[in-house]
């Protein structure tokens, strides 16, 4: 235990975080629990960038999108979906699993998607545009604002995977006109794995109630309203620690400053490619999309899982590998959530000593 968690999720988890789980356990049908639920809301609000209400369900990041594609769409309906990674891809599988006509702008792995690639694809027919934010895969961003400039005014439904980035790298729910905004409690926002948090545009719950996808768990409207009540609940038990936790460190994002919060990860992720780049090393990303939560590196054959095993097991330190056809040609080392120059110095000089 207590080893250094430089994963792109789960990240390490404040002490202060931990403490407050372990305080002991509430019922949720209590005035005890709303009012932590309630500070909870308004501290995601703050996050999101958004005066839309967000809505918290018990699962993973995986279980955010699967909810966002079953209360946005109905039976046949088409829409556009942007993979730049492993991420995008399975996005477009949760898509397909529901029998959605999927149109892919498949990008090839370390670019971003270009707004001219999307102007080209886009029909009236599509009713929904499906999209990662930060690619954990490739440690690649797409440019979300000006695909939501250039979707402004159009009858698509804008829903964006924001797992690995919302509360590390900028991404403004309401300024950028997204309608889904999907994220999860386990990686820049320092909490423990389990919760997914879904912001909902007026768009967004008035498809809801149009929409005609099976659900019944992962319902937006039900959560709304059990969020709406004058002391808010849940519609189901909820995962009562997780909610206490991320409160926690929803208040520790609060305290630092959103804005300060995405300096410290731009800093940190600068230091750590320049210094892994002054090593020898060459970035998988284009260097006008890197990501500020993770970065990938590339490692020549057969060397990745040396690096990765020795870190964990001479210096205490967890990174991760490529994923997919990247498996063994890359390692990726997340910077997120509860990071500090520290622990990226110490990441670095163990690094160092192996490559
Ligand atoms: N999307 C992105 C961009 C991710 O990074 C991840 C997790 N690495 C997921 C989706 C899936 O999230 P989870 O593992 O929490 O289900």
């Amino acid at each position: 235990m207590n080893k250094l968690l430089m994963t792109p999720g789960p990240t390490n988890v404040p002490e202060r975080v931990i403490k407050k789980i372990s305080e002991g356990m509430l019922h949720h049908r209590t005035s005890e629990y709303s009012k932590i639920f309630k500070e909870l809301n308004e501290r995601l609000k703050y996050v999101f960038q958004t005066q839309n209400p967000v809505l918290t369900f018990p699962s993973s990041g995986t279980g955010g999108l699967e909810a966002a594609i079953v209360n946005s769409f109905s039976h046949g309906d088409k829409i556009l979906a942007i993979s730049i990674g492993d991420f995008g891809d399975r996005f477009i599988k949760i898509a397909k699993a529901y029998n959605l006509i999927v149109d892919e702008i498949k990008v090839p792995w370390g670019k971003a998607v270009t707004i001219d690639e999307i102007k080209e694809k886009l029909t009236d027919e599509h009713k929904g545009l499906i999209v990662t934010h930060n690619e954990t895969s490739t440690a690649t961003v797409n440019p979300i604002k000006e695909i939501g400039e250039f979707l402004k005014n159009k009858n698509v439904i804008f829903i964006v995977d924001a797992v690995s980035s919302l509360g590390g790298i900028d991404i403004k729910m309401d300024d950028w006109g997204i309608d889904v905004l999907v994220t999860a409690s386990q990686k820049a926002l320092m909490s423990p794995p389990g919760l997914a948090f879904i912001g909902v545009s007026e768009k967004a719950l008035e498809t809801a109630a149009k929409s005609n996808l099976p659900r019944f768990y992962f319902d937006f409207l039900n959560a709304k309203k059990f969020l709406d009540k004058k002391n808010p609940e849940n519609p189901y038990t909820p995962a009562v620690p997780l909610i206490v936790g991320a409160n926690e460190s929803l208040k520790m994002i609060e305290e630092e400053g959103l804005e300060n919060v995405f300096l410290r990860h731009k800093n940190l992720a600068n230091k750590f490619r320049e210094e892994v780049k002054g090593m020898g090393l060459a970035l998988f990303a284009d260097s006008n999309a890197f990501s500020n939560t993770v970065t990938a590196i590339n490692i020549e054959d057969g060397k990745a899982s040396f690096i990765k095993e020795r870190l964990e097991k001479d210096y205490g330190i967890i990174i991760a590998g490529g994923q997919g056809h990247t498996k063994g040609k890359l390692i990726r080392v997340g910077h997120m959530g509860y990071v500090n120059e520290e622990m990226i110095d110490k990441t670095l000089n163990a690094l160092k000593n192996l490559i």
